[in-house]
């Protein structure tokens, strides 16, 4: 006994050489001449987010990538006659954000081009009238053959507690044909012009996957369209965007993005237009941010076999399975909590079967992409764990990080499957801010509204796991979405199954590095590494240490995206922002 632990000493003292040959040669590769960065940052909380949650001083960057992170002192000693020194006078430092799931550039789309139909806490609305009079305001602005369009919607937020009609819009205009979209993206309301343009009327069958509302005694639809397979009857007449109200929408979302420290962002569906479209804002030099875009199913087959680069990427092919749980068209393996039209067996229902999610997945497996499939309702997710699981019965391949989008009501044996065969879930976590009450008083029940979004059931699972905004679903805002997960208070100001809380590094993870990893790019991105690339965001506050309730309130001070600053937030003075590439 006594021989070996002698043995085991001269071993150790042995192992703490090597560790200190093993720092020399890190400082090795420290030296000044041979890094001479071309910009360092010092006195800062750097929060590397590395595997071993290590915090640094300071930082250097040469190019687009860090080359050297440490303190003060070991830094500033590498700083040649052309470095710049950057204070950070004490301010937080973290690899910038990743978002992992949404509709860029549409924030900008719907700010431009569409009436804002918000209530509050994102927009004004309180009552139909409300909406009715913003509809009546822009019919008065544009041409009488012209599209009026809204969004955002939400009837259980309305004073009358329902989904306008087309009645209700036809006292904005008869002439002009309106549509508006319901906050979640799920349900559409038609103004009669818009239902006559679009041929739908009491004969129109119902499509599959999706509901035309009816009048129950006329048999006439309501104007309300339920779903993608029923908006389409109005969505395919929409005009697009002309390139030139694109780029206007495209740089307002760069903007709202930056001051939001978002370095990094993921298109939940893009089509061959849209990349194009990214590839001329890119070469205009008006999009300093990095994109990774899922695919459209119909699109995986167009995708350029040469086209990914450090900005612009495409990733996953993107499906969806059911709806949205607030507009009643999630899938549940159990009924609503209040019914839907007094029927109480209602539980919303599939886009499609699940032998045709089985056979779409397993086709987009087998060509070997990443597949993301949208699911909120249990029943939906039951569709999207069997499809997968199927895909890896008859073409295993390893480490295919497949995603569930939002997965909001993911039971607990559901967990159990996602863990075994690898799924990775992107929460739509901030659900239980804007929708946690009426989840508790109408749609779920306060038992199941409780494990919405189980992030900490996911947590003791080692499952790895991303959180979302799904702009312009909600406003883009990582740090809300931290801070939801966190504390998961409503806007009604209770907090909503506190046993899912989780820790703000844990939340942190979700943003940064675990999103790096969930889209392949964990060697590039998502933590302060020598080799990474330069994307930070700096904060105020330190979201470890400030109080967690404070955690959405924390100002962002400042995105650098390749080293150079996309946004930095003037503290004196009118201006909130400078214009972007102030290349410093
Ligand atoms: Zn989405």
């Amino acid at each position: 006994m006594k021989i070996k632990s002698k043995r085991f000493l001269t071993f150790f003292c042995v192992y703490l050489v090597v560790l200190a040959l093993t720092g020399c040669a890190t400082s090795r590769l420290y030296l000044k001449d041979e890094i001479n960065p071309d910009k360092i940052f010092i006195n800062g909380a750097i929060i590397q987010m590395d595997p071993s949650n290590s915090t640094a001083e300071a930082l250097a960057v040469k190019g687009d990538k860090i080359v050297a992170v440490g303190t003060n002192q070991s830094i500033q000693a590498l700083a040649g006659d052309n470095t710049r020194i950057i204070d950070l006078g004490g301010k937080t430092l973290l690899p910038g954000f990743y978002d992992t799931h949404s509709h860029f550039p549409s924030s900008g789309t719907v700010a431009l081009f569409r009436v804002d139909c918000n209530s509050p806490p994102i927009g004004t609305m309180k009552e139909i009238g409300d909406i009715i009079a913003a509809l009546k305001k822009r019919a008065q602005e544009i041409p009488e053959d012209e599209w009026i369009r809204g969004r955002g919607y939400d009837d259980t937020l309305l004073k009358e507690k329902r989904h306008p009609t087309r009645h209700d819009l036809d006292k904005a205009s008869t002439e002009h044909p309106i549509w508006i979209v319901h906050s979640s993206g799920h349900l559409g309301v038609a103004n009669s012009r818009a239902l006559e343009l679009g041929n739908v009327n009491k004969d129109t069958p119902q499509p599959e996957g999706g509901v035309i509302r009816k009048d129950p005694e006329s048999g006439e639809p309501n104007g309300v369209l339920e779903e993608g397979p029923a908006m389409r009857n109005i969505s395919r007449l929409l005009p697009r965007l002309s390139d030139e109200q694109w780029m206007e929408a495209l740089k307002w979302a760069v903007k709202d993005y930056a001051e939001e420290g978002v370095t990094t962002v993921v298109i939940a569906g893009g089509g061959k237009l849209s990349v194009e479209r990214l590839q001329k804002a890119f070469s205009l030099n008006l999009l300093p941010l990095r994109i990774v875009s899922m695919a459209n199913k119909k699109f995986q087959d167009a995708l350029p076999a040469d086209f990914s680069n450090e900005m612009l990427k495409i990733v996953a092919v993107k499906m969806l399975q059911d709806g949205s749980i607030q507009g009643y068209t999630g899938y549940l393996s159990k009924p609503y909590h209040k019914p839907l039209n007094d029927d109480s067996s209602y539980r919303g229902y599939p886009i499609r079967s699940r032998e045709k999610l089985t056979e779409m997945v397993k086709e987009a497996h087998r060509a070997g992409y990443q597949i993301a499939v949208h699911g909120n309702g249990d029943a939906a997710i039951d569709d999207i764990i069997y499809a997968f699981q199927e895909s890896q019965k008859d073409f295993p391949r390893d480490d295919t990080r497949h995603r569930i989008e939002h997965c909001q009501m993911v039971r607990e044996d559901q967990l159990d499957i996602i863990e075994k065969l690898g799924i990775t879930p992107s929460f739509f976590v901030s659900h239980t801010y804007y929708w946690g009450d009426r989840h508790r008083d109408i749609f779920m029940g306060p038992e199941r509204a409780a494990r919405m979004s189980p992030l900490r059931s996911a947590i003791d699972r080692n499952i790895k796991f991303t959180i979302h905004c799904d702009t312009p679903v909600t406003p883009m805002s990582p740090l809300l979405a931290v801070w939801a997960a966190v504390n998961r208070i409503t806007t009604g100001n209770k907090v909503i199954g506190p046993a899912q809380r989780i820790k703000a590094m844990e939340a942190l993870c979700a943003v940064t590095i675990d999103a790096a990893w969930q889209n392949f790019e964990e060697n590039v991105k998502g933590s302060i590494e020598v080799g990474k690339l330069a994307d930070f965001v700096i904060l105020a506050e330190n979201p470890l240490s400030i109080d967690p309730k404070k955690i959405k309130d924390i100002q962002v001070l400042e995105t650098i995206v390749s080293g150079k600053t996309v946004y930095k937030k003037i503290i004196r003075g009118i201006n909130s922002s400078l214009p972007f590439f102030i290349f410093s």
